[in-house]
């Protein structure tokens, strides 16, 4: 799939929307959010953890561990910003209620970018609503190493694809919602699942996370079982 190449126009009143369990956050997550950040010139990038993932297994550690450790990954970051608003809301996170809750806080003229790995956004029919995800934001495909050349779309992704792509940053910031736009990020081919093993089995999982969110999980004991 050709990825069109980086351009430095600025979005600068566009949010970043990142959704993800985070369990626990790690460079995965936060280099391709930094380089997105940097290359679209978002204003912000708001992490949203889910409390009850609907699309796949419940997280191991708590909501409050998962908070807790995506609160030390991000402190240092301008632009990066933590938003527990999924973690308030009882029953499945699903984004479509995300996605109007942060409409209600910025209104509906504000550009709004999702952003998802491509092995996410191939999964985007099973979501809850997901016809209407794209009258809520754009979404921003961030290439996800090793698994990405594997991800195939479905034809009604192909044809949506097709369909709503721009190229240009600038044609973003013209509509609030509605269109797709795909970013390359540098391959980082860490997955929570398998610092999660590496925990599990006693091995060390310091240098794939930051150093604080590694002694947390030292600190905490968190999946160890
Ligand atoms: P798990 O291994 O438990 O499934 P994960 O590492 O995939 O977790 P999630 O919190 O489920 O992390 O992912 C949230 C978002 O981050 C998704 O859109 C996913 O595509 C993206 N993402 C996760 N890991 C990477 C990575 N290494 N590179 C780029 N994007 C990633």
């Amino acid at each position: 799939m050709a990825i069109p190449a980086a351009e430095q126009t600025r979005c600068n009143d566009m949010i970043g929307i990142f959704g993800g369990t985070f369990d626990p956050v790690h460079f995965g997550h936060l280099r391709p959010a930094l380089e997105v950040l940097e290359r679209m010139a978002l204003d912000q990038i708001r992490f949203i953890p889910a409390r009850q993932p609907p699309h796949r297994d419940q997280p191991l550690a708590s909501a409050e561990h998962r908070l807790a450790m995506l609160k030390l990954a991000l402190a240092d970051q301008p632009g990066f910003v933590m938003d527990d608003r999924e973690l308030r809301r009882s029953g499945p996170s699903y984004m479509i209620d995300t996605l109007h809750s942060l409409r209600e806080d910025y209104g509906v003229d504000r550009p709004f970018c999702l952003i998802l790995g491509l092995d996410a956004f191939s999964g985007l029919e099973s979501w809850h609503r997901w016809q209407e995800i794209l009258d809520a934001t754009h979404i921003v495909i961030a290439q996800r190493p090793l698994a990405d050349q594997r991800v195939g779309l479905s034809p009604g992704l192909q044809a949506l694809l097709d369909q709503r792509r721009v190229r240009q940053l600038s044609e973003l910031e013209t509509r609030p919602a509605g269109h797709l736009y795909q970013v390359e990020v540098t391959q980082l081919a860490i997955s929570a699942t398998a610092i999660r093993d590496y925990c599990r089995q006693d091995k060390s999982c310091r240098f794939l996370l930051p150093d604080t969110v590694y002694e947390y999980i030292q600190r905490s004991g968190l999946y160890k079982f």
